[in-house]
């Protein structure tokens, strides 16, 4: 067996300053329109390997998270090493710092994470379109998790538009022992707009929203944000939907849920009223997460 390689490998999270779901195909996929933005708020993944004997050995820090087949992280490498036609002995930790099942595509962060790495320790033998082609049938989220930064996701949120951003503020990420699983939450809102049979547009706004961007204006930002979730996540999670409250009192610029949540994020102009906030929700019983958006896409490979 050849020696092992390792690579540290940042998995950055994600929130939603947009999210409008627009319709529905008919294998039940919804499809949607998203900004997503990467967060400073990372999983530390861990990834070594070395060729030969064909084996993927799962840890992680939280013993709740299962580390075998059922882990997105082993079926990304999985999926790697079936892709390349190699065999290699795969070590891969995960340090986890994302809320789980949070809406912030932890388990897909992850996922990129040990594409990324894997491609990078076994001398790069995918090159960019078959890595994120294999990160598409992994999960919708992991392609962009790939990419990082700021981007338009459309389809089932695989297809990505990398969106030019000049805004970078302080974050508080709200993280709830509420749970909502994704399914669930999009069976909510089949019933909330009619399975989506008809065509649902939110274009004006998040025209607007990415017009913002663009400029780094941070109110204009605030005001184009959108969850389409909200709304009938919200008055079913109490804690949430406090945060949320809590956050906006607080001098939040704008609070709001990411993805199908129940984690709540607030987007802050100065540091000194984050952490202000932090120090309110946590005296509350919350667990808030200082964090920060950068227009400064960073690397995530050491
Ligand atoms: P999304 O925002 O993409 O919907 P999420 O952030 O809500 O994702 P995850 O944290 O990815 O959700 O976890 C969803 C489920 O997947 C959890 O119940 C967890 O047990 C399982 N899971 C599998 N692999 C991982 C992983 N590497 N990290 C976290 N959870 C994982």
């Amino acid at each position: 067996m050849k020696k092992k390689v390792g690579t540290l490998v940042r998995a950055q999270g994600k929130i939603n300053l947009y999210l409008n779901v627009n319709g529905r195909e008919e294998n039940g996929y919804h499809t949607i329109e998203s900004v997503m933005q990467s967060v400073s708020l990372c999983d530390r993944v861990t990834v070594s390997a070395a060729r030969g004997a064909d084996e993927i050995r799962v840890a992680c820090n939280l013993p709740y998270v299962p580390c075998d087949g059922r882990n997105i992280a082993y079926q990304a490498a999985r999926a790697f090493l079936d892709e390349c036609g190699l065999g290699a002995e795969v070590h891969i930790s995960i340090d986890k710092r994302i809320p789980v099942a949070g809406g912030m595509a932890g388990g897909s962060a992850d996922a990129a994470a040990v594409l990324a790495g894997l491609n990078r320790v076994l001398g790069e033998p995918l090159e960019r379109e078959r890595l994120y082609a294999l990160a598409a049938r992994l999960g919708a989220d992991v392609p962009f998790c790939l990419a990082g930064g700021t981007a338009l996701c459309t389809g089932r949120g695989e297809v990505l538009s990398p969106l030019e951003s000049r805004l970078s503020l302080p974050l508080l990420i709200v993280p709830s022992r509420e749970s909502v699983s994704t399914p669930w939450a999009y069976a909510e809102l089949d019933r909330a707009y009619g399975n989506f049979a008809s065509p649902r547009g939110e274009g004006m706004r998040l025209a607007a929203l990415c017009r913002a961007l663009e400029a780094g204006d941070a109110k204009a930002t605030a005001e184009n944000m959108y969850n389409i979730f909200e709304d009938v996540i919200l008055p079913q999670r109490k804690q949430a939907a406090e945060a949320k409250r809590l956050l906006t009192a607080a001098g939040a610029l704008r609070a709001m849920m990411s993805g199908s949540g129940p984690t709540v994020f607030g987007l802050f102009e100065e540091v000194s009223v984050r952490d202000e906030a932090a120090h309110i929700l946590a005296k509350r019983g919350f667990r808030p997460k200082k964090a920060e958006i950068s227009h400064r896409k960073t690397q995530n490979t050491h």
